[in-house]
């Protein structure tokens, strides 16, 4: 006679082991997406301070054209007509530092 139930029993012991081992990689998986999201966060926090830094070039006032000249790039802004300064321009480096820290370099 085959015992149904002892084959029903064996597979259900053999299936709750399955679901153990997903039931751990997704909770370590989990971790790992708080641990992103926190990084994430941290360097959404650090850019918006970099973006606040941005400023206008007073060298060029903000042509990018490096004044008497006419085409040559602007020495103190390369040519972007901006650079990082303002009142908070050590908040930039913080941020920079917070950047290069969230990358893990
Ligand atoms: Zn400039």
């Amino acid at each position: 006679m085959t015992d149904y139930a002892g084959a029903l029993a064996d597979t259900l012991v053999e299936f709750k082991k399955v679901v153990d081992v997903n039931t751990e990689a997704i909770s370590k998986a989990r971790a790992e997406i708080e641990v992103l999201k926190a990084i994430n966060a941290e360097l959404l926090e650090a850019c918006k301070a970099i973006v606040a830094c941005i400023v206008d070039c007073e060298t060029c006032n903000a042509t990018g054209i490096e004044i008497g000249t006419k085409a040559d790039a602007c020495w103190s802004c390369g040519g972007v007509g901006q650079v990082l300064g303002g009142d908070d321009i050590f908040a930039a480096f913080d941020a920079r530092e917070a950047i290069a820290k969230a990358e893990g370099r």
